[in-house]
């Protein structure tokens, strides 16, 4: 299986992809998780995303299609994986196409989680992550069980660095423009599904498996 998750930042993807990947055993690989770990390492990559990252502007295809072809020819893709994040641009989705291609590994599904942006802007800017292990909460629809720290082992959770009003407007813009195409450009090869990602994650993930199921070829 190999699967690619679209949609706009906030929609729900990362812990989407977490939850599927878990049940069919296959890595969930989040571009900006890649990034924020170069960053953290401080390697030339990281220093060279950072501010692009800060500002919420994308960073060059180049980088990213180099990232993603190193990543899945590692041995824990090779039953499948599931792309959270990326492509984002028509030539991030083309070059996607080529690499794949090359390998006789087509992608089977493409699914497109779908919220309008007062939704996203809520869970933006509720949004919290633990630094430790990167789990995900939501002050309002998703708190965690005691005070501001992570459930999993009690770290204090953490706003993103991007997760700044003028980052997020930008983040959203950038979306429409680049990345919304590229729904279109699936729907013609006919590998997409679409899911509400306004519902509950437990609905989420019930809609995204009928989605998942109808749509997966191989
Ligand atoms: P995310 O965690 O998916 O919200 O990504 C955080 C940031 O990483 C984005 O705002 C971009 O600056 C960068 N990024 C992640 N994935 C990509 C990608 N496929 N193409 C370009 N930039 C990306």
């Amino acid at each position: 299986m190999r699967v690619i998750f679209l949609g706009p930042q906030g929609v729900g993807k990362g812990t989407q992809a977490g939850l599927l990947g878990a049940e069919l055993g296959i890595p969930a690989l989040s571009t900006g998780d890649m990034l924020r770990a170069e960053v953290k390492a401080g390697t030339p990559l990281g220093q060279e995303a950072d501010a692009i990252m800060k500002r919420g502007d994308l960073v060059p295809d180049s980088i990213m299609l180099g990232m993603i072809k190193n990543r899945i020819a590692q041995s824990d893709a090779q039953k499948g994986f599931i792309l959270d994040g990326f492509p984002r641009t028509g030539g991030q989705a083309e070059g996607l196409d080529a690499m794949l291609a090359d390998v006789g590994r087509p992608l089977s599904v493409a699914v497109l989680f779908t919220a309008p942006r007062a939704i996203l802007l809520e869970r933006l800017t509720g949004r919290r992550t633990c630094p430790k292990d990167g789990a995900v909460y939501n002050i309002v629809t998703n708190p965690p069980k005691v005070g501001n720290k992570c459930d999993n082992d009690g770290t204090e959770l953490v706003q993103r660095a991007d997760d700044t009003p003028e980052a997020i407007n930008n983040r959203l813009d950038l979306y429409e423009q680049q990345t919304a195409p590229l729904a279109d450009y699936y729907r013609a090869k006919d590998l997409l599904r679409e899911v509400d990602g306004t519902q509950s994650i437990d609905a989420v993930q019930v809609a995204l498996k009928s989605a998942f199921k109808a749509g997966a070829t191989a």
